[in-house]
């Protein structure tokens, strides 16, 4: 067997088309189509939300909402934000696009997400909020973080782009903070190309979500007393997301059966796997993450050629945020080691996990795998 296997393919086999068919029928193109507020009323009734606005994709949602909790709270420039440094650049970049301060605070061993008993000395009287990531298909641990928050007094983002269904304790991603995040990229578990979407119960903030994300429009039409941007999403987008929506248990399934049977297959390897559970969540496997032993003599840049050459697509995981030459150049890091999140990526990489694979090329890329070692 030697055909390509993609680290992420979707599975479109839902009402997209007929969705899509609809828009099309009825003329509703735009963000104003019905879809749009489907998706909206819907998902943010389903996370435990009161409003949801749908927005270009994960990454603006974050500026979005990082810019109407700014204005709503009146934080000062410089304020700063928590952030993990095992982590995609988004949230990083959200803050200082809307002049506020990223400090970062490393991951766990075990789970790779936020090591929650760190973030209490990254606090200073400057800090006004801390983005909990959920990472890679576990949730992070929410309630040391509600409590740290409670007692500093500061707001929660919840960026659940990985993290569409799951839940903490029972309940839902994107239910925790006072703003959530969500994305529909292709590889996510509610995927529609690109969009995304933003949560949240304070009418406030919603009101502000909408107002930047639509151009500062006020009531007196083309007359503006700020500059916003366009995120909208449209309604074509929100079609295809309604639909993955409609089947997100299913996606969830396909994914546990994938990770579980990696589980199987690569119990022996020298390397540490995504952990099948927590106290708190089963993993939902947004991807398969592999981090090798520290006696293993390669690292996961040579694993990740050497599987290139057997047809087999992987990633490396996140860079970490404190090294992210951008960040150096902007002159914000400080000089604290996050040897967790260093070794992560150093040693990490993902396989496979595309919707459409079957039990044979996952045994495929496992003795692939297993060849390495
Ligand atoms: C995918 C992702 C984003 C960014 O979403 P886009 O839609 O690609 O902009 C942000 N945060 C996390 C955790 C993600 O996985």
């Amino acid at each position: 067997m030697s055909e390509f296997i993609p680290v992420f393919a979707p599975l479109l086999d839902g009402n997209e088309k007929k969705y899509l068919e609809e828009c099309i029928e009825t003329g509703w193109l735009g963000s104003n189509g019905p879809f749009v507020k489907k998706l909206e009323q819907e998902f943010s009734v389903f996370c435990g939300q009161k409003f949801g606005s749908c927005v270009t994709n994960g990454s603006s949602a974050l500026d979005v909402s990082l810019r109407a909790m700014k204005a709503v709270y009146k934080w000062e420039d410089n304020s700063e934000i928590i952030v993990p440094s095992f982590n995609i650049i988004s949230s990083a970049q959200s803050c200082i696009y809307n002049k506020l301060k990223p400090v970062f605070v490393d991951a766990e061993d075990n789970t790779w997400n936020i090591d929650t008993n760190k973030i209490e000395e990254a606090v200073t009287n400057k800090t006004k909020a801390i983005i909990i990531v959920h990472i890679y298909g576990l949730p992070s641990n929410v309630k040391p973080v509600l409590e740290i928050a409670k007692k500093y007094n500061l707001k929660i983002i919840e960026d659940a782009a990985q993290a569409h269904g799951q839940t903490y304790y029972g309940n839902k991603c994107g239910s925790f903070g006072d703003i959530a995040t969500f994305s529909f990229f292709t590889n996510k578990h509610i995927a529609c190309g690109e969009g995304g979407i933003v949560l949240t119960s304070e009418e406030n903030l919603y009101n502000k979500i909408n107002y930047y994300k639509n151009l500062c429009f006020t009531k007196d039409k083309f007359v503006h007393n700020d500059l916003g941007w366009n995120l909208r999403m449209s309604n074509l987008q929100a079609a295809v997301a309604y639909a993955q929506f409609e089947k997100l248990d299913r996606t969830i399934c396909i994914k546990q059966h994938i990770g579980n049977l990696y589980q199987k297959l690569l119990k022996n390897i020298p390397a540490h796997l995504s952990i099948s559970q927590t106290e708190y969540a089963k993993n939902h496997y947004w991807i398969f993450g592999i981090v090798l032993n520290d006696d293993v003599k390669f690292n996961a840049k040579t694993a990740i050629n050497k599987l290139a050459g057997e047809n087999t697509e992987t990633r490396p995981f996140f860079f970490p945020l404190h090294k992210q030459p951008v960040l150096k150049k902007l002159g914000i890091l400080d000089n604290i080691k996050r040897p967790v999140s260093e070794k992560l990526y150093e040693r990490g990489f993902y396989i496979p996990t595309g919707l459409n694979l079957t039990d044979e090329k996952i045994e495929y890329i496992s003795k692939k795998i297993k060849r390495l070692f």
